[in-house]
């Protein structure tokens, strides 16, 4: 397949990441035409009035009709969504941006047409959900992950990185057991984390006005990922249970220090852990 003519990209589940990779595939032209698919008509509907998608079709149709189909649900329905795509191509190229990938090689692993796949986390995204949710430039300068591309045929992996080339994002390359252990390490338990401290001001702050008035910028940063949608963030938790476990428990260790040093009084080491938690700056500006 040409990776330099202008395609026709069917997009299944039209919401923050599948939406807005819509706009910007659109609007630098990679796509001529973008279909969507998705379970709901309501989010078709939407992304029609938004202009995300040219048109919507039953996803059997949308095969047929494109070269590249990118899968953009929650990534519990990926695993059944994808061998049943891939047992209908032929030579259209399968994409997904799921936030977890071991399971998801799992599922397709030994599939006639495995190498029709290309497994893609674009690290990108907002607290929003839906149609509603996609924005232009959501991608622009960041970073793809591709995984285990050895098991992708070489003309569908050349197609994706055009795909990514166009907008442009910055590609790396990893296993899959990789990327789940880094982004647990990173995103995940972030967003565990968040969830926590929100739960934690809604309990000892039971009124919410007193929130509202008293949030500076560092409660609002660090509070905003807990706006992000459990039908998204359940099932990641769940594929990527065990190396989350794994950084959250460390997690609770470095809270339960800080715990410790305040009940000691012992401010010199509060003083020292902070000097050390600083240190991010290095790798984030
Ligand atoms: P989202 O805004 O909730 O969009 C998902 C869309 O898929 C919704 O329209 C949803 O419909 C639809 N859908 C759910 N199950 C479906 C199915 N079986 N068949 C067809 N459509 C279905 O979620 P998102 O944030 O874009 O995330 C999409 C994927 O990108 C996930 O795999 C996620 O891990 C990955 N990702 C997310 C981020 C992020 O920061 N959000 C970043 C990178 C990658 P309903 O409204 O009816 O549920």
């Amino acid at each position: 397949m040409e990776t330099n003519t202008i395609k026709t990209v069917s997009i299944i589940g039209i919401g923050l990441i599948g939406g807005s990779l819509a706009i910007s595939l659109k609007e630098n032209g990679f796509a001529g035409q973008v279909i969507g698919v998705d379970r709901s008509q309501d989010n078709l509907d939407k992304a029609i009035r938004r202009r995300l998608i040219d048109k919507d079709m039953p996803l059997e149709q949308a095969i047929d009709a494109s070269d590249i189909i990118v899968v953009a649900t929650p990534v519990d329905s990926m695993l059944e969504l994808i061998p049943f795509i891939l047992d209908r191509v032929d030579q259209q190229i399968v994409m997904d941006v799921g936030s977890t990938k071991a399971a998801l090689m799992e599922a397709v692993k030994g599939h006639p047409k495995r190498g029709r796949l290309v497994a893609t986390h674009p690290m990108a995204g907002t607290e929003h959900s839906g149609p509603e949710a996609a924005v232009p430039g959501l991608f622009d300068g960041k970073c793809t992950v591709f995984c285990d591309i050895e098991d992708s045929d070489k003309d569908a992996v050349s197609l994706i990185q055009a795909l990514y080339d166009s907008i442009p994002m910055r590609m790396v390359y990893l296993n899959s057991t990789e990327h789940d252990l880094h982004t647990a390490y990173v995103s995940h338990i972030s967003h565990i984390s968040s969830f926590a401290l929100a739960l934690t001001v809604l309990e000892k702050e039971q009124n919410e006005n007193r929130i509202f008035q008293l949030a500076s910028g560092g409660f609002s940063s660090t509070v905003r990922l807990a706006k992000s949608s459990p039908d998204m963030w359940v099932p990641i938790f769940r594929q990527n249970r065990d190396y989350v476990l794994d950084v959250l428990d460390e997690h609770i260790n470095q809270l339960a220090k800080f715990r410790s040093l305040l009940i000691k009084k012992n401010f010199e080491e509060f003083y020292e852990q902070i000097e050390q938690a600083n240190q991010i700056r290095k790798i984030l500006q």
